[in-house]
């Protein structure tokens, strides 16, 4: 049997994670970045034990049959994890919808798991350029928007966000990455505000 799930936090029930659906969430453990306004920090190390066991997580789904109509992985990165791949086949085989929260670090997991998915939230953070001063890792730009053009190229449904702070996006790159997006055929960007309370940098606090 290969890996199991690493879960750092699990969410039974919610109405705003899923367009349209109730669905469960599963916050899996470890990212390999460390954006600036992170505020899902626990969630952070790879190697962190597994706060729930997955067996566990899949009983509880197995008895939401007919109750719930899907099931978002969310992180930390979901994509991070091999063990990912499978857990989707496991939800589906429960009859649920499957919703993926990402911020595309791993184009090629991306690809694979795309015929499996009802539904996308793709983080997209920056101009690829700009990302490392965000992540704090270079080079990271490349990988979200290639999956950004992996998944307008797909029929999965998708939602492209971007979490701003005043001080990491100005008001003309914000209208650059717009504008980048539409070329690749995605034509609404979601801007959620920051909420830099429980950033992981905490200057951001004091920064706008
Ligand atoms: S990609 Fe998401 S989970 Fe990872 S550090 Fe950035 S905000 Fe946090």
């Amino acid at each position: 049997m290969g890996e199991k799930l690493r879960v750092g936090g699990f969410t039974p029930f919610t109405a705003i994670d899923y367009p349209g659906a109730l669905a469960a969430v599963v916050f899996c453990q470890g990212c390999p970045w460390r954006c600036r306004y992170c505020h899902n920090t626990d969630l952070l190390p790879a190697k962190a034990p597994s706060a729930y066991d997955w067996e566990q997580i899949l009983g509880f789904l197995a008895s939401r049959q007919g109750l719930l109509d899907a099931v978002v992985f969310s992180g930390g990165e979901p994509t991070a994890q091999n063990a990912l791949e499978t857990a989707v086949i496991q939800v589906r085989a429960l009859g649920f919808k499957v919703g993926l929260h990402t911020a595309g670090v791993y184009p090629r997991k991306l690809d694979r798991l795309i015929p499996s998915l009802d539904w996308v939230g793709l983080d997209i953070k920056a101009l690829p350029e700009n990302y490392a001063a965000i992540t704090g890792v270079e080079g990271s730009g490349k990988a979200p928007w290639q999956c950004a053009e992996l998944l307008a190229r797909s029929d999965t449904p998708l939602q492209v966000r971007l979490t701003r702070h005043p001080v990491l996006t100005s008001d003309t790159e914000l209208e650059q990455i717009r504008h980048k997006l539409q070329e690749l055929g995605i034509p609404h960007l979601e801007v959620q505000r920051c909420n830099s309370e429980k950033a992981l940098d905490q200057t951001l606090k004091f920064l706008s």
